[in-house]
């Protein structure tokens, strides 16, 4: 933290955890620009409250309003989606918080990485989407890739010291990432058919933004969690296990070939895994409170079951087949849960979208997703078949 700091994305659920983790240190790193989507009033209050050198509005036609309420208070104001990546790779900051929900957080994650700085990155649908370019981009700029998912987290901290980005050292035998199960995990599928996007957000142990909440819901964001630890340990998927753990306390384990099992733990707080990644290889107080291991009792594992959470399978299916299926995969999903949000798709329906609109691409034979232009063109492919798949008669609600 020997320069600024850039938070893609600092109205959000992630984006306030590292404002509030990085105010309570003693001396706090200089706030080089925070950045958010449509929320201008949200960004007005943290932009008059942390003074970065410059707040960035990704909608352009809010430019002008966010010029207007930040008169007098010093900092600079941008707009539009390009000011994102400008931000992100510019010489201001040394270390860029990627805490955008979706694919828009791409462009401006692959500038910071690109400028090979240290990259914290929450927003885990770009390593979806283009995992390998992401890390092939990190390789030869020397970016260090920081992993603030906290899954991914537990699993950096229980590799051996001194670990970072790419394949871990001999030795280990699997990853085992742990999942609550969400808010559903003891219903049927008939119940779930019948859930509102209400139910879907209420998440038993974490606060986080609509659209994790749901991929929670459907477990889809453990499946996305897989291929997102695929790339950031460029590890087999087939070494990649799932297991439930409702307490949310371990937070993932990795499991070495003599039969010892590392597991980091903690309270359900992702203030945890951002102070860890913003001081590694310090220490940094969170403000998070100290796990009482006497008050949580016991641990419960389960297996996951992909039979009532579909979203499980087609997750599995993706990274095991074309190099496109986790791009289409990501995609669809995106399109479905925004719909489901907005009450136009049943919850049910959200894994029956993303499996058409496989299927779909399996026919158009997509192969090749190794350059950006050919992801960015697959990723707009996939959002509008499956948008008119929700359009038509078939899942209308
Ligand atoms: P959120 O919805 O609370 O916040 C999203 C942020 O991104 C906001 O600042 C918003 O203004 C900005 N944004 C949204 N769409 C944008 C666009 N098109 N262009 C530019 N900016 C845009 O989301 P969140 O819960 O903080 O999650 C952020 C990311 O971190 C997601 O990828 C999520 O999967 C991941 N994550 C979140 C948590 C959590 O606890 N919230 C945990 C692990 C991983
Ligand atoms: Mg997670």
């Amino acid at each position: 933290m020997r320069k600024g700091v850039v938070i893609l994305g600092a109205t959000g659920s992630i984006g306030r955890s590292a404002l509030e983790v990085m105010a309570g240190l003693e001396a706090p790193p200089p706030f080089e620009a925070l950045t958010a989507y449509r929320d201008v009033d949200r960004l007005v209050a943290l932009a008059w409250k942390h003074r970065p050198r410059v707040a960035v509005i990704a909608d352009p036609a809010l430019g002008s309003a966010l010029a207007d309420a930040l008169r007098g208070s010093g900092v600079e104001v941008a707009a539009g989606v390009d000011a994102l990546a400008d931000v992100a790779g510019d010489t201001g900051s040394d270390t860029v918080i990627s805490a955008i929900v979706g694919a828009a957080g791409l462009l401006p994650t692959l500038a910071a990485v690109r400028a090979g700085k240290r990259v914290l990155i929450a927003n885990k649908e770009p390593l979806v989407m283009a995992g390998g370019i992401v890390m092939a981009a990190a390789r030869a700029a020397g970016a260090e890739i920081l992993p603030v998912d906290s899954e991914h987290n537990a699993i950096f901290q229980c590799l051996p010291a001194g670990y970072c980005c790419g394949q871990p050292p001999e030795g280990v035998d699997r990853l085992i990432l742990t999942a609550s199960g969400g808010p559903f995990r003891t219903w049927s599928r008939a119940e779930m058919a019948q859930a509102t996007p209400a139910q879907a957000v209420a998440h038993p142990n974490w606060d986080m933004g609509a659209k994790i909440s749901v991929d929670s819901a459907t477990m889809m964001n453990k499946g996305l969690e897989v291929i997102e630890a695929h790339w950031l340990f460029a590890t087999p998927a087939e070494q990649i296990d799932i297991v439930v753990h409702p307490q949310s306390i371990v937070h993932s384990l990795v499991a070495y070939r003599d039969g010892s099992f590392l597991a980091q733990m903690g309270a359900p707080d992702m203030r945890i895994p951002i102070a860890n990644a913003l001081g590694h290889p310090d220490r940094l107080p969170s403000g998070a409170a100290p796990l009482d291991l006497v008050r949580a009792g016991t641990l419960h594992f389960e297996a996951a079951d992909a039979e009532r959470f579909p979203c499980l399978r087609l997750a599995r299916a993706a990274i095991d087949g074309t190099d496109a299926a986790p791009t289409v995969l990501n995609a669809a999903n995106e399109v479905a849960v925004e719909a489901f949000l907005a009450e136009r798709l049943a919850f049910d329906a959200i894994a029956a979208v993303i499996e058409a609109t496989l299927e779909g691409a399996g026919r158009l034979a997509v192969r090749d997703s190794a350059d950006l232009d050919a992801v960015i063109g697959l990723d707009a492919w996939a959002r509008s078949f499956a948008s008119e798949r929700i359009a038509g008669a078939e899942y209308t609600k």
